[in-house]
């Protein structure tokens, strides 16, 4: 009987501590994905005004017309500059639109340009303040300070917030392995669309010439019903400027339509891991 009473109490005892450790186990946890999640949400409580909300509710069926119409999604980054002005003046001589993803800059002359290519219809997309890839790259908090500041400019120059960008470099580069999803949710969460390129007219590389961004952009439009085409209108792109000069024609003859980027394109992204 004496032997009995002890074992039930061994035993009791036993499940005690059992219970003990898996409860404490799970409490632990819990700390820990609560601590995480707070530590995620400080730089989501900060830039209280960087949000937009426009909606994609119509994204399929724009894929749909782009199917029909062989979309071409011309896009420049790194402006505002002089080429900016000549390109505008090309995009009007054939009266079509196309979308700007703009570098902030104080000049008097560069908030002149980006409102006369807004005035105009195009669409203004968020790029970067400083376009420094260290510098942006190194949080998700540098990051959103830049956008912030680049994004409250374009809105004073436009009156318009702008609802896109695009990452410096693309959503995928060297710089940003360790923040870049993060940096995406958190733009998505605040209602922003980022937009990558399917076509590059490879004018930011170290060779190129007026030729060799042509036929990057005509073989890249090739057979796509929609193409996010990847230019530069930065202050050297002499050579960007005159192969535009054949490329919309040229296109054009082909039955593509030139169209900008507003809130029912699909976003072309590439993939984050
Ligand atoms: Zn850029």
């Amino acid at each position: 009987m004496k032997f009995k009473k002890a074992a039930g109490l061994i035993y009791l005892f036993v499940a005690v501590v059992i219970i003990s450790c898996i409860s404490e186990h799970f409490t632990k946890k819990e700390t820990s994905l609560f601590e995480k999640a707070v530590q995620q949400m400080e730089y989501q409580l900060d830039y209280s005004n960087l949000y937009c909300y426009s909606n994609l509710t119509e994204e399929l069926n724009a894929v749909n017309a782009d199917m029909e119409n062989k979309a071409v999604y011309l896009t420049f980054d790194d402006g505002p500059s002089a080429r900016t002005e000549e390109i505008l003046d090309i995009l009007d001589k054939y009266d079509i639109k196309a979308t700007f993803f703009v570098i902030y800059n104080e000049s008097d002359k560069a908030k002149e340009i980006i409102k006369r290519t807004y005035e105009k219809g195009h669409t203004i997309g968020v790029h970067s303040a400083s376009h420094s890839y260290k510098e942006i790259y190194s949080s998700v908090d540098s990051f959103l300070s830049d956008f912030e500041k680049c994004f409250e400019y374009l809105k004073d120059i436009t009156g318009d917030a702008p609802s896109i960008f695009r990452f410096p470099g693309g959503s995928v580069n060297n710089y940003n392995k360790a923040v870049r999803k993060d940096i995406a949710d958190e733009l998505t969460r605040r209602g922003f669309t980022y937009f990558d390129w399917n076509v590059s007219g490879e004018d930011a590389t170290k060779n190129y010439s007026e030729d060799s961004i042509y036929s990057n952009v005509l073989m890249g439009c090739k057979g796509r019903n929609s193409s996010v085409v990847l230019l530069h209108d930065s202050e050297n792109k002499k050579e960007t400027v005159a192969a535009l000069e054949r490329i919309i024609p040229d296109l054009l003859k082909e039955g593509y339509v030139f169209l900008p980027i507003d809130e029912n394109v699909h976003p072309t992204v590439f993939r984050i891991d």
